[in-house]
Formats: structure tokens, sequence, C-alpha cells
């Protein structure tokens, strides 16, 4: 996929859209279609494509290896010593599975003194979970099948599961260098949506993270088609160059690493609610939802296994009634969507 008239003023921009039909085994089918196109939404996620650590003798180590995009169940992985590297949301999960099935688990932390806090959420986990053992990251695997940490102590593990997160990956996009892609940024990205060069007829939705994602993502999209139908205009290219560059330099003095480029909340904890009224013609989210989402997102944090389990009885008096109406609007339109197909 490509601009067709490199280097044309960027609202004249047409994309040559070269697509193939793929069977749900990856096999192709038929031959290649070319269309014209003048706005292209790259819209591929970015939870599939396994970001993997560069660790010495991995490349040799004769055990399992696999990614946690592989994972699915933990029977797999019954009495075995399981090496869990990265403590991110897959590899406290995959850890919490596996206790109880694997005979060992043992989780490798970039550092064991940021997994342990300010967060309570690793401290429970190991309170509760005697047999998960925290280290500091892997030095080695060793061709006899034993791992050495950082800090030169040595476990034996049957499999290893990298939890080391996703890479962005868009092979099918050609911009001739005006939008680059690496495994932890898409850029330059004004709001993390439009490449200033090539907008408004290219955009991205999906690429921010740590947001509520499906209310995010719809934003996002609203975004670009009132801007693709002209009734939103975006600020001139220099200025949404400009306003990229403020954003890593707010990124870079806040110590956000690079893997965090896109991680919306990194510099202000409520940017994901401004971001979606600044742009998207959605509503206001009602004041209790967003207690009832920030309440959820902190009752994870402190406790990841019974966050799930709490009732309505532990939330604020607002979220409850929040519920309550919400519950009766839901029971009544389901009710109305019942009468409607009775009728017909
Ligand atoms: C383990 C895990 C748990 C998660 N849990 C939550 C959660 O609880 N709540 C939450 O809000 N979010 C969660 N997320 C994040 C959520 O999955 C994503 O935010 C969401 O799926 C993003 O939607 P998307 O449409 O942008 O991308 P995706 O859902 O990834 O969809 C992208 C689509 O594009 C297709 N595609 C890719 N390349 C091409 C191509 N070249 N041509 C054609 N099609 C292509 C893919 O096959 C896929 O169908 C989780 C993610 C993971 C990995």
């Amino acid at each position: 996929m490509a601009p067709r008239e490199a280097g044309a003023a960027c609202s004249y921009v047409k994309w040559q859209v070269r697509s193939v039909h793929v069977d749900p085994d990856g096999g192709q089918e038929g031959s290649p279609t070319e269309e014209v196109f003048d706005a292209v939404v790259v819209a591929n996620g970015h939870y599939s494509q396994p970001r993997l650590p560069s660790i010495d003798g991995m490349e040799v180590w004769p055990r399992r290896q696999l990614h946690s995009h592989s994972y699915r169940v933990p029977d797999p992985f019954r009495d075995e010593a399981v090496l869990v590297v990265g403590c991110g949301e897959s590899g406290l999960d995959i850890a919490t599975e596996l206790c109880g099935v694997a005979r060992e688990v043992h989780i490798a932390a970039k550092s064991v003194e940021d997994a342990t806090t300010p967060s309570p959420m690793m401290s429970k986990l190991l309170a509760n979970h005697a047999g998960i053992r925290l280290h500091p990251p892997v030095d080695r695997l060793r061709e006899d099948g034993t791992v050495a940490f950082a800090d030169g102590s040595l476990a034996a593990a049957d499999t290893v599961i990298y939890c080391t997160g996703y890479s962005y990956s868009i092979p099918f996009l050609d911009t001739a260098g005006l939008v680059t892609v690496d495994s932890s940024r898409v850029g330059p990205l004004y709001e993390h949506t439009f490449p200033p060069p090539l907008a408004p007829s290219l955009s991205f939705v999906g690429v921010p993270m740590q947001i509520f994602a499906p209310w995010f993502f719809q934003a996002q999209a609203r975004w670009v088609a009132l801007v693709l139908s002209g009734r939103e205009a975006l600020p001139p290219e220099e200025e949404m160059l400009r306003a990229v560059r403020e954003d890593s330099s707010a990124r870079e003095a806040a110590g956000v690493p690079a893997y965090r480029t896109h991680a919306i909340p990194a510099v202000d904890r409520y940017e994901y609610l401004e971001f979606v009224y600044r742009h998207s013609d959605l509503p206001r989210m009602e004041e209790w939802k967003v207690e009832l989402f920030e309440t959820s997102f902190t009752n994870a944090m402190e406790d990841r296994e019974a966050f799930r389990d709490r009732d309505d009885g532990e939330y604020s008096e607002s979220i409850r009634e929040g519920l309550r109406r919400w519950r009766r609007l839901a029971g009544a339109q389901y009710e109305a969507a019942l009468c409607r197909c009775c009728v017909r």
C-alpha cells in the first residue's frame, strides 16, 4: 500500500492498494487486485506480533520456549518448572494461572525493585503463592536446561514463556519513509492518529495503549470520520509536527521509556478522557462511569486475583446508584427489543 503520487500535496494523495484474499489457513486465494483510494485508515492492531528479548543462549536452549501470544491454558505445563519472563499484565496473569498446575513458577523481572514497588500487586501475588519466585533478569539460558539470572542464581526450567509484549508491525505500508514503524513506535503521529505529512489521507486507529480500549478507539474512529468527511479540520502540518515534538519532549522529561510512546496516560493520568472530548463527538462519560473505571482499575492493581469477585456493595454510593439506573435502562431496552421481535 503506497501513495500513488509521491510528493503530491497531502490533500491530493491517492493510495494504491494491492490486496490478496487469504483463506483462514493463511493460504493465498486468487491473484492480487489493485485499487486506488483517497484515504486509508490503518487499524491492524498491535497485539499479534510478539516482541522477544535478546538473551544469550536462547537460540540453542534445548527445552520449550514460547511467547505469551501462543499461551492458551495452564494444563500443558503440569508438573513443569516454568520461567515466566516479564511481569506485565500477561506475565502476572499467566504466572497466577500456572500456580497449582506447574511444579515451580519463576518470574524474571527487568527490575525486582520496580516490580515490587510501589504497586502492592506483585507483593500480594508472592504472598498468596509461595510457589512463585521472583528473580532479576535472565543473564543466560544454559545448554543443560538451567537458567542463570543476573544476580548469579540458577534455576532449572522445563519451559520459558516470554511475556515481553508486542511490537507494532505494519509491513504492508509503504510511505517512502514519511512514516516510520519500529517495535515500540509509529511516527510521527499527531495525537497518535494522523501522520502530519500525509494527513488526513492516512490515519491510524488503535495505536494507543493503556486506555479504555473500545470507547477510546471508537472516539479515534469518529475523529477520523469527522475529518475525512470535512466536518472537522486538522491544524496545518507544521503545527501538527510541533505538537508531536512537544509531546515527545514532555514524555522524555517525565522519564517515559520508548516502549510507552503511545501509552496515553503516561504523562497525564486523565489524558485518555480529554483526548476523547477534544477530538470526538462522543458525549462526556457520566461521572459514576469514570469513577467505576478508575475504581476497577485500582482494584485490579491491588488484587488481580480477587478484583472480579467484588460485589456492588464495595463500591461508592454514586457508582451503586449509577449501576441501578443503568440496569433499569438496560432491562427496559431488552424488554423493548423482545417486544419488537414478538410483533414481527
Ligand atoms: C491478552 C490480552 C488481553 C486484553 N484484554 C483487554 C481487555 O480486557 N480490555 C480491553 O479493552 N482491551 C484488552 N486488550 C487489548 C485489546 O485486545 C485491543 O486493544 C483491541 O483488540 C484492539 O482492537 P483493534 O481492532 O485495534 O485490533 P485487533 O483486535 O488486534 O484487530 C486487528 C485486525 O486486523 C487484522 N489484520 C492485521 N493485519 C492485517 C492485514 N495486513 N490485512 C488485513 N487484516 C489485517 C487482524 O487479523 C485483526 O483481525 C487485550 C489484549 C491482549 C493481547
